[in-house]
């Protein structure tokens, strides 16, 4: 029997304010424990939320961006559970009224493009965080993210495959960053996943039951943890067994799933509405408000990179994944003469490797794109040639040095003097006569030996196309 999984993924994301959702208190990450607290965010009787309206700013944007509808109005509600990092002994979220609802995002894969639902986006806050190792064994708990604004997407179950789901989250991931609502980093949990995944024949509309997984900080992971948990499951069911409802937890290092905890259902956290705070109203001109002021999104300014620049689909694709990286290329593009695939080859070739291999985000660039355009200039005026671009890029990337600087200090300015190249020439063919012979007597291959031969003469500073040129001239001769 042929079986496929069905994946709903719920993320988790940090907004960006600069405080918590219902008190003053800071959201800045790793200060010291319990220093960036309140008897708000500490549960203390007697005090009151008051909601940020940032917040709520960030979250109807991030609403509109994924093609949902905002609700008129929507309500809070307490989420009531006992555990050592929730010091009000619930938890401040939304379920029958949430922020919007009905959404959608497209994704590619290679499988081609696809539309994945958004069953809803609602607000909530955070919990503090236990601290385990360190002090073993003894486990402490610090309250500073307490109180710090969440958003929760949920998808709809349309995802078919790991891949489905990792394009899903970096697309989702993207117009957050884009919108400038969360930070997006995983690793310090201000982009957080949880998975739920099941499987069924191949052709059954219900669903088999599912398992949700957590506890996996980054795309790959959430890949491959979904991997595991669809061969996982199928295993069981070949087997003859069933797939118990539970909460599963990804160990990276393992490569597998742990069963965690049975999983609760909605009732077990006798949900009812916020007392303390009002029904949430957002009037329309609120709504359109935040519209106007929304930026250009991912797929808007890729198909614009596609039409304005002549890129091709992959590299718009890659170009404005991230909003540094498109906005890097532009400024490249906006101080530069040259054509703008060679640039996008650049920034997607060079720069982008270069950044990998020291472990850089765009911002982190030890090559400015102002820098990058003098460079493209030099190339595109024949200043200096293709090869000599590279040497001057990692010369770059080591000292800083402006490109122009770094052709003067080394003698690197291409030689487009023709009689210069005309004796390397004469030289090459006199040293090579049997390959002279050879490509006389129809092995036109050779033209590249000969290019070789000329560019290291001159030390790689030759004109290439002046160089093709004149050894043509004179092999045709
Ligand atoms: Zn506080």
């Amino acid at each position: 029997m042929e079986f496929e999984a069905v994946i709903g993924l719920e993320v988790h994301a940090q907004l960006k304010t600069r405080s918590k959702i219902f008190c003053g208190c800071s959201t800045a990450f790793g200060a010291p424990p319990n220093t960036h607290v309140c008897p708000v965010c500490l549960g203390m009787p007697g005090v009151l939320p008051v909601l940020n309206k940032k917040a709520v700013d960030f979250a109807i944007m991030t609403s509109i961006a994924t093609n949902c509808t905002v609700a008129r109005e929507s309500r809070f509600a307490r989420k009531n559970y006992f555990y050592p990092d929730l010091p009000k002994n619930f938890q401040i979220s939304m379920y029958e009224l949430p922020l919007s609802e009905h959404g959608w995002l497209e994704i590619e894969t290679a499988a081609g493009k696809k539309r994945v639902g958004i069953t809803r986006i609602h607000m909530e806050e955070d919990a503090g965080k236990l601290v385990h190792d360190e002090f073993a064994p003894v486990s402490r708990v610090d309250l500073n993210r307490t109180g710090t604004p969440l958003m929760e997407i949920v998808s709809e179950p349309d995802m078919r495959t790991p891949e489905e789901a990792g394009a899903y989250l970096r697309k989702l991931h993207a117009i957050l960053r884009y919108l400038d609502v969360c930070d997006g980093n995983m690793e310090e949990g201000s982009f957080r996943c949880d998975a739920n995944v099941s499987i069924r024949p191949r052709g059954q509309e219900a669903f088999g039951t599912r398992a949700e997984l957590k506890n996996m900080n980054s795309f790959k992971n959430v890949e491959k943890a979904l991997a595991f948990e669809i061969a996982r499951q199928t295993a069981v069911i070949e087997d003859g067994g069933r797939v118990v409802q539970e909460t599963r937890l990804w160990d990276a290092n393992a490569m597998k799933t742990l069963p965690m905890r049975g999983k609760e259902e909605a009732h077990d956290y006798r949900y009812f509405p916020e007392p303390d705070l009002l029904p949430l109203v957002v009037f329309p001109q609120w709504e359109e408000e935040l519209k106007a002021r929304l930026p250009e999104l991912p797929d808007a300014r890729k198909a614009r990179f596609t039409s304005q620049y002549g890129l091709s689909d992959y590299d718009a694709g890659v170009l404005t994944s991230e909003r540094e990286l498109a906005d890097f290329f532009e400024a490249v593009m906006a101080s530069c003469k040259g054509e703008p695939k060679q640039a996008a080859n650049w920034v997607t070739g060079a720069l982008m490797g270069l950044l990998n291999a020291r472990g850089l985000s765009i911002s982190e660039s030890p090559v400015s794109a102002l820098a990058l355009a003098a460079l493209l200039t030099l190339l595109d005026s024949g200043v200096i040639s293709g090869k000599i671009a590279k040497t001057v890029f990692e010369e770059m990337a080591e000292t800083g040095k402006a490109p122009d600087v770094i052709v003067k200090e080394k003698g690197l300015v291409q030689v487009s003097d023709a009689s210069v190249i005309e004796k390397a020439v004469e030289e090459v063919l006199a040293e090579n006569p049997a390959e002279v012979t050879g490509y006389r007597g129809g092995k036109t291959k050779l033209m590249g030996f000969f290019v070789g031969a000329v560019m290291k003469k001159t030390r790689g500073k030759a004109n290439p196309g002046l160089v093709n040129e004149l050894l043509k001239k004179r092999l045709d001769a």
